[in-house]
């Protein structure tokens, strides 16, 4: 038996909706991650979620050829609304009511970002997504996702990405790298670990709510990360491999 959380902050990166494409939103894929989360609503888990856009546009790139890094930062934000909303549109197929909450108003599409009315949606058994991050250049979807927990007292963060949990060194470089099962914030900051930046780490640490890595791909493993299955490598305790 796994913990049972009550409420939850799921964090994909904008990838995780693009499957095999090089580019953009795969609605397979978004139709499958939004099965899961259906099955963790029915388990009467409060569910919020922060989107990237990756997938889409990414601030750093756009700087990296030659855009005003700010600019190319607020047109990555829009992108996260995208995939926000592509998300929303799933998982009401699926009959769950979802809420998408913008940090930059874009009052015709979604709610504004406001954090009591979040809560509630979530009270309520509402999936609450929010869109373009943080609302401020320079950050990341990463950053939001522990702030958006801290503000809502979700009990963790989880970050799904393409590896099964924090490794001692490269498994694809070496066949001896060890998973860690739990690490501590400090352990992955000054190892410059890059499960998430330093900022939301550092957030998650100040505010003391554990994040649980896990492989996004193995099918189902959203339901029993979220469901509270020990998956993956949990940061915020001590430090175990597995
Ligand atoms: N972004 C930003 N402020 C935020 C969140 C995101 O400026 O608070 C921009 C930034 O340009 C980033 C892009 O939005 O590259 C997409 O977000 P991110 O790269 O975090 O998405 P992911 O990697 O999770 O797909």
């Amino acid at each position: 038996m796994g913990i049972t959380y009550r409420r939850v902050l799921l964090k994909l990166s904008g990838e995780a909706l693009m499957g095999e494409l090089n580019y953009g939103i795969d609605p397979a894929v978004v139709h499958s991650i939004a099965q899961e989360i259906t099955d963790v609503v029915a388990e009467g888990i409060q569910t919020a979620i922060v989107v990237g856009g990756g997938n889409i546009f990414r601030g750093i790139k756009g700087a990296a050829a030659g855009m005003d890094r700010a600019t190319a930062d607020y047109i990555g934000m829009i992108a996260t609304v995208m995939n926000a909303m592509t998300l929303q549109d799933a998982l009401e197929q699926n009959g769950v009511p979802t809420r998408v909450q913008t940090a930059i108003e874009m009052q015709e599409v979604a709610e504004p970002y406001i954090r009591r009315r979040a809560i509630r949606h979530l009270e309520k058994g509402r999936v609450v997504i929010f869109g373009a991050g943080s609302g401020n250049p320079f950050f990341t979807t990463d950053t939001t996702a522990a702030l958006r927990a801290a503000e809502i007292n979700a009990e963790v963060v989880f970050k799904a990405t393409k590896v099964d949990g924090i490794y001692d060194s490269d498994p694809k470089v070496n066949p001896n790298a060890r998973r860690y099962q739990s690490l501590t914030y400090g352990h992955v900051l000054s190892h410059n670990l890059r499960v998430m930046d330093g900022t939301a780490i550092a957030l998650c640490k100040d505010n003391n709510i554990p994040i649980i890595v896990f492989d996004l791909s193995g099918k189902g493993n959203i339901k029993r990360a979220l469901l509270g299955e020990p998956i993956g490598t949990i940061v915020g305790g001590s430090c175990e491999v597995s």
